[in-house]
C-alpha cells in the first residue's frame, strides 16, 4: 500500500514537472516575437530619501503580457529569456525604454535598471548604454544599473571588467539583493559599486528578529565606511520603516511607501512640485 501511494506521489510530481517544462517551452516560443508585438512594458517603483522623503530614483520593473498566458512575472520569464539568449535583446529594449521615459522626468530623479548576468557580460552592453543615452538625451549620471550578487561569482574577471566599463561611462552601479545567495563581504571591496541594496528578507525579518536588525545595521555602517550609499528594499510595514529610521540608511523602497506603477502614473507623481512619500513626511 505504502509503495502504491509512493508511486502515486511520484507520478504526481512527474506530472507537475512535465507541466512546468511544457509551460516553459510555450513561453520560450511565444517570447520570440513578443518585442515586435509590443508585449513588454515597464513599471516604475519610487525609491525615497529616508531623511527628507523626496523621490531620488525610480526602479524600472519589466512586465510581459502574453495574449495566451496573461501577465507573467519577471521571476518566471527572465530565466527563460536567459536560457534562449533573448534576454540581451529584451534587456536592450529595457535600457532604451527606461532612458526614454526617464528623460521626461525632473532632472534630479534617476532611473535604476536591472541587468541580467548574461547582459552584463555581453559584448555590446557599453554600446547599448551609450546609444540609449544619446537617443534619449538622458545624462549618464541619471542612469543606474542594478546587478544581483549571485551574478558576480560566475565569472569574476568578466563581471569586474564590465562594471568598470559601465562606471567609465559615468553610469552608476548598484549591488542588488545584498545578503542573499552566496554573498561575500569581499565583493564590496572587489567590485566598484556606488550603492548597496539590502535584500528585503533582512528588512522584513528585522521586525521580529533582533539578529536581522543587527545585520541590517552592520551592513549599513560597513557600506558607509566603504563610501557606498545604502537602499533598503521591500518595506511593507510602519514597524520596518521605524526600524530603518534608527539607522544611517540613505534610501527606502517598498509597497508600504509606493507600489510599482505605470510610466504615466509615475510621470504625474514626479510632476508634483515636491513628490514625497506621505508616510515619510
Ligand atoms: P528586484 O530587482 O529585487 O526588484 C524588486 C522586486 O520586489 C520587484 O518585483 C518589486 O515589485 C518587488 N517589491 C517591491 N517592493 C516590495 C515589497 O514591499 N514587498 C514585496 N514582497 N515585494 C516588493 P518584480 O517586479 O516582480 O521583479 C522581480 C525581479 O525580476 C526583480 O527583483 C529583478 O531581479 C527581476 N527583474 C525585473 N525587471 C527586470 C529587467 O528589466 N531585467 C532583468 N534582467 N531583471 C528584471
Ligand atoms: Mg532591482
Ligand atoms: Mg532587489
Ligand atoms: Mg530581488
Amino acid at each position: 500500500r505504502a509503495k502504491d501511494s509512493g508511486r502515486g506521489m511520484l507520478c504526481f510530481y512527474e506530472r507537475l514537472m512535465d507541466e512546468k517544462v511544457e509551460r516553459s517551452r510555450e513561453l520560450a516560443a511565444e517570447m520570440e516575437g513578443a518585442l515586435e508585438r509590443s508585449e513588454f512594458s515597464l513599471m516604475f517603483q519610487p525609491i525615497f530619501d529616508l531623511a527628507g522623503g523626496r523621490i531620488l530614483s525610480c526602479e524600472a520593473l519589466l512586465r510581459w503580457t502574453s495574449p495566451d498566458h496573461g501577465t507573467i512575472s519577471p521571476a518566471e520569464f527572465i530565466p527563460i529569456a536567459e536560457d534562449s539568449g533573448l534576454i540581451v535583446e529584451i534587456g536592450r529594449w529595457v535600457i532604451r525604454e527606461a532612458c526614454r521615459i526617464a528623460s521626461t522626468w525632473p532632472t534630479d530623479v534617476t532611473v535604476a535598471v536591472n541587468l541580467s548576468p548574461i547582459q552584463l557580460r555581453s559584448a555590446n552592453l557599453a554600446m547599448t548604454i551609450v546609444s540609449a543615452l544619446a537617443t534619449s538625451g538622458l545624462a549618464a549620471e541619471r542612469l543606474e544599473l542594478e546587478v544581483t550578487e549571485s551574478v558576480l561569482l560566475e565569472d569574476i574577471t568578466a563581471s569586474l571588467a564590465a562594471l568598470e566599463a559601465i562606471n567609465r561611462l559615468h553610469v552608476r552601479t548598484t549591488l542588488d539583493d545584498f545578503g542573499t545567495g552566496y554573498s561575500s563581504l569581499s565583493y564590496l571591496t572587489k567590485f566598484p559599486f556606488q550603492t548597496l541594496k539590502i535584500d528585503r528578507s533582512f528588512v522584513q525579518d528585522s521586525e521580529r528578529n533582533p539578529a536581522s536588525v543587527a545585520i541590517v545595521q552592520t551592513v549599513i555602517e560597513l557600506a558607509a565606511k566603504l563610501g557606498m550609499r545604502t537602499i533598503a528594499e521591500g518595506i511593507e510595514t510602519q514597524a520596518q520603516l521605524d526600524q530603518l529610521r534608527r539607522t544611517r540608511c540613505d534610501a527606502v523602497q517598498g509597497f508600504f511607501l509606493a507600489r510599482p506603477m505605470s510610466a504615466s502614473m509615475i510621470g504625474t507623481m514626479l510632476a508634483d512640485a515636491a513628490p514625497a512619500a506621505v508616510k515619510l513626511r
